[in-house]
């Protein structure tokens, strides 16, 4: 058969493009993937033998060898694993078949050194070997399939696959070094490599080298040790090794569950926030062993999608090794592990956030994840609302709920929050105004989640949580500490008469014009009906393309102890109409609706008006 040449995918170009021209640092990464991929490679052919023991026959000791060779300056990865077709080379090493892996490209910071040391995360480890290969040879023979084949690549636009006389199953990947990477043709960096990153590869990797043969990895699986034999560098190596990633985790809960349900669980909670943590198909990375078997890391249900955030591995013996892919969506063992899963995870955050600087790490990487589970997990619902923290107008510092509570007035029952797109802007929101003069606390929310939590969790601790945004609230009850700002109203009746103006100028634009007690510096201001989707969430759906389901209706509010507003009320009051003062009414509108974030109709009509009132304040 002829050898055939064919063309990497585009994409594949791209990646292949930054890995060959990548720089000097984090080459070693290129190792740890390809060990890594043979000891996937292992586990798919252990859990395919389980219904079929005989592709696995006459060679059951799953091994991984590594081989350099100083003379010929390569090094070669073998493992007698699943093996790959001529089929399998040519999309497995030929495409990038994950989905993540667009998002990969587009990821790219175009900071060479940054952009190699992600690749992993990707589903493109294995173009990693350009790195430091200036010629890649793979050769393959597939579990169960007499023929082997022959990839071939420099890893410059095209590959080349060819019929190949393998004698033996799995696969054998031959890395003709670049001059700077010879020392991969010798041990010792090798085994350096191996023992930091692959360590805990639960097959033995042997280092074949000039005759001689070493086991170089400790080959038992982390998670069945004994917690006190290992070592906080084994517990995070291992953790690099199952998320990719390169940070060290923020915690390690290692723990065996015994009693109705047996299992031991290995969950890490990240320092760093993965890149595509707000993707929509994200799941949490968990694995999941029987005996630790590996069976599959695609089992969305280990663990809530507020969770998603968490590396880690379940092992268990309540389900049987020939597991299937249906049975796994059946059984209820599943939903039990992962209800004792979820209480674990909640009761560590618990004791971490105890420490509150560590805890705001956490928090900073993963609190707007966490949210969610307020309205996605009805059970842990009060356990999560303690996890939370939040910006509040009572300084910088992030407060919890019972924060909050402890500083309560004594006649407040309500604990109430604003919502905006950023928390400098929310800060100056005039809404805040009457609470703030009044003493009392608003939390002030930044995140798109904060609109949505608030209708699940509407009470905690038997206080009621509070929009300041949508509804009249009566703020009466609170007397104004602040001294400035106790301003006269306006007269009820001159303010009667603006209103009835205001209406007649703005009216087909709201629902109403009213008075309210919220204000003290600033003349006016949207808001929404009590109850009601809030402005801000009514935008961010129309940003997303959803259907805004209620309009929310809109409310004018009139500050009347705000000196414009008096003047106004008093010339309206007085008869004079004049288009003017409509025109005053209509910028004061607009202006509410730039403090909201809100589009104006008719931005230039806005800034004529603008422009006139300033050219007669100037005249005079
Ligand atoms: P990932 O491991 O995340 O899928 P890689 O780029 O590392 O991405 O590998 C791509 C694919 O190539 C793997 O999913 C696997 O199907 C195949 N592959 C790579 N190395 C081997 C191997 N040693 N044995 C069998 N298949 C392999
Ligand atoms: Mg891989």
């Amino acid at each position: 058969m002829a050898t055939e040449k064919m063309e990497f995918q585009a994409e594949v170009g791209k990646v292949l493009d930054i890995v060959v021209n990548a720089l000097y640092s984090n080459t070693d990464v290129f190792l740890r993937e390809l060990i890594s991929n043979a000891s996937d490679a292992c586990d798919k052919l252990r859990y395919a033998a389980i219904m079929n023991p005989d592709i696995a026959k006459g060679d059951g000791e799953f091994k991984i060898n590594l081989i350099p060779d100083k003379e010929n300056h390569t090094l070669t990865i073998t493992d007698n694993g699943i093996g790959m077709n001529k089929e399998d080379l040519i999309k497995d090493l030929g495409s990038i078949g994950k989905s993540g892996s667009a998002e990969f490209l587009n990821n790219l910071t175009g900071d060479k050194q940054k952009d190699a040391t992600i690749i992993g995360q990707f589903g493109v480890g294995f173009y990693s070997a350009f790195m430091v290969a200036e010629k890649v040879e793979v050769r393959s023979r597939k579990a169960g399939e007499e023929q082997g084949w022959l990839w071939s690549s420099t890893g410059h636009g095209i590959f080349t696959v060819d019929e190949d006389p393998k004698s033996t199953r799995g696969t054998e990947i031959k890395l003709f070094l670049k001059k700077d990477y010879y020392n991969f043709s010798e041990p010792g960096d090798v085994r350096t490599i191996v023992r930091q990153f692959s360590d805990h590869i639960s097959f033995p990797v042997v280092m074949n080298f000039n005759g001689e043969t070493e086991t170089v990895n400790q080959a038992a699986a982390l998670w069945t040790r004994n917690k006190s034999e290992i070592t906080e560098k084994e517990y995070n190596d291992f953790y690099r090794h199952i998320s990719h990633a390169f940070d060290d985790p923020w915690d390690v809960l290692h723990y065996s569950a015994e009693g109705t349900i047996e299992y031991t669980a290995l969950m890490y909670i990240p320092t760093k926030t993965p890149y595509d943590i707000f993707q929509p198909n994200r799941n949490a990375q968990i694995r999941l062993y029987v005996n630790r078997v590996f069976i599959t890391d695609q089992t969305p249900d280990l663990l809530p999608n507020y969770m998603r955030f968490i590396q880690g591995l379940i092992d268990t013996k309540e389900l049987p090794l020939n597991v299937s892919r249906e049975m796994l969506q059946k059984t209820p063992v599943l939903a039990k592990i992962k209800s004792g899963v979820v209480r674990r995870i909640l009761n560590e955050l618990k004791k971490r956030s105890e420490k509150a600087d560590e805890y705001l790490k956490f928090w900073d990487a993963f609190g707007a994840v966490l949210k969610e589970g307020l309205f996605e997990d009805s059970v842990n619902r009060d356990e999560i609302a303690e996890l939370c923290r939040f910006h509040s107008t009572n300084g910088d510092e992030l407060i919890s709920l019972t924060e909050y509570i402890s500083r309560m007035k004594p006649d407040q029952k309500s604990i109430y929050y604003i919502t905006g797109d950023d928390l400098s802007v929310l800060k100056n929101n005039p809404q805040l105004e009457g609470y703030l003069a009044r003493g009392l606390e608003v939390l002030l929310l930044s995140d798109p989640i904060d609109e949505f939590w608030p209708q699940s969790l509407t009470q905690f601790k038997e206080k009621t949580i509070k929009s300041i945004q949508a509804g009249a609230f009566d703020l009466k009850d609170f007397p104004i500490v602040e001294n400035n700002d106790k301003e006269e109203k306006a007269d009820d009746k001159a303010m009667e008469a603006l209103i009835a103006f205001a209406k007649e100028a703005v009216g087909n634009e709201v629902k109403e014009v009213r008075t309210t007690d919220r204000l003290t510096k600033s003349p006016c201001a949207l808001s929404a009906g009590d109850g009601e989707v809030s402005i801000h969430l009514e935008r961010m759906m129309r940003q997303h393309n959803q259907p805004v389901l209620y309009q929310s209706t809109r409310y004018f509010d009139l500050n009347p102890r705000h000196p414009l507003i008096k003047l106004l009320a008093e010339t309206v009051a007085s008869g004079d109409k004049s288009d003017e003062n409509k025109e005053m009414i209509e910028v004061l509108f607009d202006q509410a609706k730039i403090i909201e974030g809100e589009p104006i109709s008719d931005p230039a009509g806005f800034s004529n008006r603008v422009t006139n009132f300033m050219l007669s304040s100037i005249k005079k």
